[in-house]
């Protein structure tokens, strides 16, 4: 991935630091109606990151010591972490091995009493069958959080993902599509959350320094509840919202650059490239492919025949329960995990990338695939 900067994000960034008001404030507000409103949510809370926003969408639900979420774990760890982070237990459940998420089908099979809420995943940017969950959860009665890192741009039915979810969870990492540096945000279109999401932000402060300064008059604030610092920075802010006017351009892009490789590897065996669901279109964030176990080399010699080439490939997207951090942490089979975190891996797609650079990817593996 390369983050498509360019004037317009330098010049934002400037004139902020030039208005003086760095911290969040004007900046952070404005991205944040603008965002909601690109992802058809009525409330944004902007924070520092995606992580951050997963954890305060888990304290938002109240969830804590005792409780089990149930989470893929098939996705960055953070996604698992943020479970932990509330004192809670993520519960790992198998994906499609097609979309790499979620289903009602591998929920159901790990849900337990003590079950307290779902975390879904789009993973990679493809959208998960959101209505299929949903519904799923409404009649096992469970709040479903979506973490949606990967996925702004992407739609389910037409309509961006984000729009109807409890509450939604954006990542502006460079890794992904829209970058901040570093961001987040939650979305939500219940009021109440929203506000206490703001003040869960800002140290459980009552009304924040931007409003108080706003206010002309002397004001004393409260702290109502523990809370954090996860604010972004008005500087990060007014660099998303110049992100956010190249949105449609970025997607339309990648998604161009995604057919094109889809077509090019058309004839290479053993490739399995991933596409769009039934139900909604991807962003293609993650340009991912499934080595067949055919395959003549295994995925991670393959990644080194790339490096060799000068072709900077990444493996396919993690599985948490294999990490160091959850040795001994309860796992059922999870076999359409284990396979995609084994032998996936994701291709160079960037907004800049040129077509010879897209050829010579397919060449070298053409050349893999073509080995005794
Ligand atoms: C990148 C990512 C995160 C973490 O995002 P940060 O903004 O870096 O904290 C969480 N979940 C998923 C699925 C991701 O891809």
């Amino acid at each position: 991935m390369v983050p498509w900067l360019g004037e317009e994000e330098a010049r934002a960034a400037s004139d902020t630091v030039r208005s003086g008001w760095v911290a969040q404030g004007p900046k952070v507000a404005e991205f944040e109606r603008a965002f909601a409103e690109r992802v058809g949510a009525r409330h944004g809370v902007a924070v520092s990151s995606c992580t951050t926003a997963l954890h305060l969408a888990l304290v938002a639900l109240g969830l804590g010591p005792g409780d089990q979420v149930v989470v893929p774990s098939l996705s960055f760890i953070a996604t698992a972490n943020a479970v932990r982070y509330v004192g809670a237990e993520p519960v790992f459940a198998d994906v499609d091995l097609a979309t790499g998420n979620l289903t009602a089908a591998t929920v159901d099979a790990v849900r337990t009493p003590a079950t307290k809420a779902v975390l879904l995943v789009h993973q990679g940017g493809v959208p998960a069958d959101v209505a299929a969950l949903r519904a799923a959860c409404e009649g096992w009665g469970l709040p479903l959080v979506e973490d949606a890192a990967c996925a702004i741009g992407s739609t389910v039915d037409g309509a961006s993902v984000g729009r109807g979810a409890l509450l939604a969870a954006w990542s502006f990492h460079p890794r992904k599509l829209l970058t901040t540096g570093e961001g987040g945000m939650v979305t939500t279109d219940d009021a109440e959350w929203a506000a206490r999401l703001r003040r869960l932000r800002e140290h459980g402060m009552n009304v924040s320094a931007a409003e108080r300064h706003a206010s002309g008059k002397p004001v004393l604030e409260s702290y109502l509840e523990t809370g954090f610092n996860y604010r972004m920075t008005d500087i990060q802010a007014a660099v998303g919202l110049a992100q956010l006017a190249k949105l449609d351009a970025l997607v339309a892009r990648r998604r161009e650059l995604a057919a094109r490789y889809t077509e090019l590897l058309a004839d290479v065996p053993g490739l399995t490239p991933v596409t769009d669901p039934a139900h909604g279109e991807g962003n293609f964030q993650s340009y991912w492919v499934l080595l067949a176990e055919e395959f003549p080399v295994g995925r991670d010699e393959l990644l080194a025949v790339l490096a060799e080439a000068g072709i900077s490939a990444r493996r396919g997207i993690m599985a948490s329960h294999l990490e160091p951090a959850y040795a001994g942490h309860p796992a059922g089979p999870l076999p359409a995990t284990e396979r995609i975190a084994r032998d996936s891996l994701i291709l160079p797609l960037f907004h800049t990338l040129t077509e010879e650079q897209q050829d010579r990817v397919v060449a070298v593996l053409r050349e893999a695939a073509a080995r005794p």
